[in-house]
């Protein structure tokens, strides 16, 4: 099955990446694909509306009531989680948000197979995160915006839950009219917890559970296990990587770095063992700066060209004797520009992964003229050869 996800313009891409990678970790047996909308939001389908303060509930209503005594309020309460609300915000119809997915359908000429997901930064008439097309169950809208108000976390990932569940959905059920039978009006921490009141969203992602009932109706529909277990392993990794970055802000302590295997992966352990994608010249870079915790200065990166190259070639990638030769002696060239570039590219790969808070213990830093170097304390480093 096809997932496509839409990016209205206004969404940012780079956030939409984001949360691509996270839904796209395990991409079978579903496979999702990223594409733009066929058209932006036109000003005379927008809606401008007062913002309204009182649907969200004040920070500490918030952790006594739902999560009394965790580190969940604990966290809140030692963050200072308060949100800037808007003064006005937007909103579109429904019919215009499933427009866009009905035009995709027919320029690409996709089957009842396909899925549409339309990302976007506009409220919804409705005020629902998410919703299915109620004349097209193929089709459905994932509110990419505003969740700053009801979860303190990196907004990648109640995004990227959203986006399971409502493909999840989309298998369980043949019709909106039939799934809302479903819902539970009742929160209890299930994927299928309609929320009417948006607070109780903090619940469901923290749990990121199916209930007992809802389990019975899985295998009642055969709904394809490989399916649902694709579904259920995204939405544990989302679920982990949330509870570690609140647990950080009061434990301080960064995830584990594991380099693994034959090419030296690079992994966040405690992150749902998520990835960081480095070119073949940027990792060897990287994994130096890991050997030396004291720190490097660039001029001094000329001592150390045979470990680079070594390096390079136990992360085998392939590229020829002299192509390498080339590359290595402009990377420890002080006069030339291509270490710094591969420093930044590496800065900026992990604050993508990672997020501006954990990325400072990750990245390649230090004084300008000085010494640069990554402040995760080794022991937190894994070396699994
Ligand atoms: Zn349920």
């Amino acid at each position: 099955m096809k997932i496509h996800l839409l990016r209205s313009p206004e969404l940012d891409a780079e956030l939409f990446e984001n949360v691509f990678e996270i839904v796209d970790k395990y991409s079978s047996p579903m496979k999702f694909l990223m594409h733009d909308s066929p058209s932006a939001f036109l000003d005379k389908e927008i809606i401008k509306e007062d913002f309204e303060k009182s649907q969200f509930r004040k920070k500490n209503s918030l952790s006594n009531t739902m999560f009394p005594e965790t580190a969940f309020s604990m966290y809140l309460s030692l963050n200072e989680w308060r949100p800037e609300y808007p003064e006005k915000i937007e909103k579109v119809n429904w019919e215009a948000i499933f427009e866009r997915c009905n035009t995709f359908r027919l320029q690409q000429d996709l089957s009842t197979f396909d899925r549409v997901f339309l990302l976007t930064d506009y409220s919804n008439d409705k005020n629902w995160f998410s919703a299915w097309d109620p004349k097209r169950s193929e089709n459905a809208f994932v509110h990419a915006a505003q969740w700053e108000y009801f979860v303190p976390s990196d907004p990648r990932f109640p995004i990227a839950y959203e986006v399971m569940v409502v493909a999840l959905q989309s298998i369980m059920f043949n019709t909106y009219a039939e799934a809302k039978l479903y819902f539970h009006k009742k929160p209890r921490g299930c994927v299928n917890d309609f929320c009417k009141d948006k607070n109780d969203i903090a619940l469901k992602l923290r749990t990121a559970d199916i209930c007992p009932n809802c389990q019975t109706l899985l295998l009642e529909r055969a709904v394809d296990p490989l399916m649902s277990r694709q579904i259920f392993q995204t939405l544990d990794d989302i679920r982990a990587n949330m509870l570690f970055r609140e647990r950080i802000k009061t434990t301080m302590q960064p995830s584990r770095l594991q380099i693994s295997g034959k090419d030296k992966k690079i992994f966040f352990s405690d992150l749902a063992g998520t990835e960081l994608k480095l070119g073949p010249l940027e990792k060897i870079v990287y994994l130096l700066f890991l050997e030396h915790p004291e720190g490097l200065h660039f001029t001094e990166l000329s001592d150390h060209k045979e470990r680079l190259t070594q390096l390079y070639k136990e992360t085998g990638f392939a590229r020829t004797v002299p192509e390498l030769h080339n590359s290595i002696s402009q990377l420890i060239d002080p006069t030339e520009n291509s270490l710094s570039e591969k420093i930044s590219r590496i800065k900026r790969k992990i604050v993508s992964v990672l997020g501006p808070d954990l990325a400072g213990y990750y990245i390649i830093d230090g004084e300008r003229d000085g010494k640069k170097k990554i402040l995760l304390d080794r022991r937190l480093l894994l070396n699994e050869d």
